[in-house]
């Protein structure tokens, strides 16, 4: 399929980001420690997102999105983590639910989909991993046995983001039978993706889960107890689903990158303006010198792990062959890089930090999670290091090197 792209130029691009602030200060932001200790998912307030073309920021505009490149999208998300790092990465995880019927489905499914996941009137859910199968996402054992003109799906979803509140899942599942090896076996390559809507009859939650963080957006187990979907709803061809899924993965890890450089900019803005504020031994804290080291670090942190965010995200816009990588290097940099910097705002907030009041210790919580999932930073190693102790070798280690 041909995807269209809208590169904006840097006027266009400074007014959309504009208004993503302004959605991100009114909406998010004011309501983000509330929303945390409450554990409110905010419906209404993602759906005036969908209204700036949040739901779809890279669906193409002919299906209803807002048609962005992967460039503005990461600037998108690192605004809208500013106001809420929760918030912003669950719209990471509905935009790779938008993107993936957009760029897998037929027309009936984009029809039947679309329209509602680019206003967000729906949200959508990524149904990969198991309680048996995490990083290893290809030992998956959900099933979807072929019934006539339908399939039913079988098996444990674990760690769903949006579970319970989503109009659609993204479920993978084996059509292939590893004991027999039919419908291409067992492994990555007897996976198939299948649309499962909200109220199918075998379809249940787990509790929700009580996490350390995330807290505005709800976690459950995703079961599927004999759900029968029509063979229609299969997304793609059979065996397709794990190259789907991973195909999603390279922009839900460059969005959650981004929205750990939101979270951890907007921790040391408020850092920057705690040293002025703070006396200690007679003296704001800014001027001691070890403070403006460490200050000048958490920036310098940032802007390396922003630039390498951007160089994924143009790997993925131009259709780079090392694109996974590029975004594999980027997410594990980006994401430890805003952990780090967001827990030494804390430490420059002394026992205020720790405190809820301030917000610093939310974005902490909340940007720990970004180093585990959609692939955790250990797998972002291996996917480089494969990489690089390939025989060949590719071409831009080749260029690197
Ligand atoms: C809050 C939250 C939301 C999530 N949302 C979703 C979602 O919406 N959809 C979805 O499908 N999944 C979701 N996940 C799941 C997430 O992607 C997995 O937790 C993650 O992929 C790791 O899998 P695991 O937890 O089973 O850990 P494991 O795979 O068991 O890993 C345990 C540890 O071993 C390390 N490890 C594993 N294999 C290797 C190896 N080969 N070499 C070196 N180290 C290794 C890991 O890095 C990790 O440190 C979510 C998880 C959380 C916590």
């Amino acid at each position: 399929m041909t995807m269209t792209t809208t590169f904006t130029t840097s006027e266009e691009r400074e007014a959309i980001l504009g208004a993503v602030r302004e959605y991100a200060e009114s909406e998010l932001a004011p309501f983000a420690i509330e929303r945390d200790e409450k554990h409110l998912f905010p419906r209404e307030a993602l759906q005036r997102g969908g209204d700036l073309g949040l739901g779809g920021i890279y669906v193409r505009e002919e299906s209803g999105g807002t048609g962005l490149s992967r460039t503005d999208t990461v600037a998108i998300f690192e605004e809208l983590a500013k106001g809420d790092p929760t918030i912003a990465s669950y719209i990471s995880i509905h935009n790779m639910v938008a993107w993936m019927i957009d760029t897998y489905g037929d027309d009936a499914q984009r029809s039947q989909w679309l329209p509602k996941l680019t206003a967000m009137t729906e949200f959508g859910s990524y149904c990969l991993t198991e309680p048996g199968a995490g990083s290893d996402a290809a030992a998956i054992a959900t099933s979807a046995v072929l019934d006539g003109e339908s399939y039913v799906l079988t098996g444990v979803k674990q760690f769903i983001s949006g579970a319970g509140e989503a109009g659609v899942y993204v479920v993978m599942a084996r059509t292939g039978d590893p004991s027999t090896g039919s419908g291409t076996g067992g492994g990555a390559r007897g996976i198939s993706a299948f649309l499962v809507p909200a109220g199918s009859e075998g379809l249940s939650f787990g509790t929700l889960e009580k996490k350390m963080g995330w807290h505005a957006q709800p976690t459950r187990q995703v079961i599927l107890d004999g759900v029968r979907v029509p063979a229609a709803a299969m997304l793609g061809a059979e065996g397709q689903g794990f190259a789907i899924a991973m195909s999603a993965l390279n922009g839900g890890r460059l969005n959650v990158a981004a929205c750990s450089l939101g979270g951890a900019q907007w921790a040391l803005d408020r850092a920057v303006q705690y040293v002025h504020e703070r006396v200690a031994f007679g003296e704001p804290l800014a001027e001691k010198q070890s403070i403006l080291f460490t200050i000048a670090d958490m920036r310098t942190q940032l802007q390396a792990a922003r630039l390498m965010v951007r160089d994924g995200a143009e790997a993925v816009d131009e259709h780079d062959p090392d694109a996974t990588i590029r975004c594999a290097m980027a997410k594990r940099f980006a994401t430890d890089a805003g952990f780090d910097v967001a827990n030494q705002a804390l430490q420059l907030h002394g026992g205020y930090g720790y405190l809820q009041d301030y917000g610093i210790e939310k974005v902490v919580r909340d940007l720990r999670v970004h180093q585990i999932l959609e692939g955790t930073n250990e797998i972002m190693r291996l996917i480089v290091g494969r990489e690089m102790l390939r025989p060949a070798g590719s071409a831009s280690m080749r260029r690197a090197s």
